[in-house]
């Protein structure tokens, strides 16, 4: 059975053990015994991806991510009633240990119970936080399910994320000159003010109810007296809708284009990358169809939603794997007032239980 006290120790523990994108190593290691003392054969693969499996036909994939966003070292979790927070000045950590625990709790309790179970496969990735890293990077070789569910949504979880936007990301790069501010200007081009005029040039911010733009960074300039001669501007924007994402490359490569015409001595340079690309699950896909009822039969309504941010189930259904994200009980994720609701990190456990025990 479902221990909650078991349930949310794990989570504490989890989350004390700092795991920021690219610093992984101690939780994978705290993650191998645990999975080990379940039965497992646990390996990380040449990308530091933890993949643990039991050998049977046909396994299913449970998956979530081990990475945190920052500020995430030092985190110390505190219970308020039916609330996990952090007492600490970071996030929690519920993104994604919520979905951690709640599938170790759901591997232990079937095992306490000595309950029948479908064959597993436990996918844990690195850097999902830095767009997906781990999960790109991960040997599939190595992994055998045609299924996977992936307990990375915010919200309860009986919220399905049924479509998923493509993500672009883009770095401009602009080379002016650099000269005296005071004594020389007129012979510099000022990378900055080039870097300004294209900025204004875009969109910002949620453009459709499913698409947004974003220019995150802007690094410029070395010293105050100087005609900055180097800037690098990088942003991103998202859709699952075909047209608006090339209408949106379009308006990227034109406000590029402007200022090349414009300041012919500058070198203005744009790279436009694919990070992940969208998906629809349809009414009529069979994992779809079992998690609902699964959350029918918690007594829980499902719902579907569009969520705006990629998970791993985007590179997932790439490959080929029937993936379908869940919500795991985080709320306000990447925030400072990031929290855990208790009872639904309940029915996260009990929803994964239920969807692996024969
Ligand atoms: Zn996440």
């Amino acid at each position: 059975m479902i221990n909650q006290d078991r349930l949310i120790q794990t989570f504490c523990d989890l989350v004390q053990i700092d795991s920021p994108s690219g610093q992984e190593e101690e939780i994978s290691k705290d993650l191998t015994n645990r999975l080990t003392k379940l039965g497992f054969q646990v390996s990380l693969d040449s990308y530091g991806n933890l993949i643990a499996s039991e050998g049977g036909d046909n396994p299913f994939m449970l998956s979530a991510h081990m990475d945190t966003v920052e500020p995430g070292t030092g985190i110390i979790p505190k219970i308020e009633s039916d609330k996990i927070i952090s007492t600490s000045k970071t996030i929690l950590g519920g993104d994604c240990k919520a979905g951690i625990s709640a599938i170790l709790e759901a591997l232990e309790s079937l095992k306490e119970d000595s309950a029948d179970r479908i064959p597993i496969e436990v996918v844990f990735t690195r850097e999902e936080e830095l767009g997906l890293q781990g999960a790109a990077n991960l040997d599939f070789s190595k992994i055998h399910s045609k299924e996977a569910i992936v307990f990375d949504g915010e919200g309860a979880p009986n919220e399905i994320i049924t479509i998923s936007p493509t993500y672009f990301s883009f770095d401009i790069t602009i080379e002016g000159r650099a000269a005296h501010a005071g004594v020389d200007p007129e012979n510099g081009i000022s990378s900055i003010h080039i870097a300004a005029e294209l900025i204004s040039k875009l969109p910002q911010g949620r453009l459709d109810h499913e698409t947004t733009f974003n220019i995150g960074t802007i690094q410029g300039g070395n010293v105050r007296n100087s005609v900055p001669k180097d800037t690098i501007i990088n942003g991103e924007f998202r859709s699952p809708n075909i047209e608006t994402l090339d209408g949106l490359k379009m308006q990227v490569t034109d406000a590029v284009n402007q200022v090349k015409t414009k300041y012919k001595e500058a070198n203005v340079d744009n790279e436009i990358y694919t990070n992940f690309h969208a998906y629809k699950i349809e009414n009529d896909n069979p994992l779809a169809i079992r998690i609902a009822s699964a959350i029918k039969s918690l007594g829980l309504k499902p719902k579907t939603k569009y969520s705006g941010g990629g998970s791993d189930a985007n590179i997932f259904r790439e490959k080929g794997i029937n993936s379908v994200v869940v919500g795991m009980a985080d709320h306000n994720m990447h925030t400072l007032s990031e929290y855990v609701t208790i009872s639904e990190l309940i029915s996260a456990a009990k929803l994964c239980e239920i969807l692996i025990k024969k």
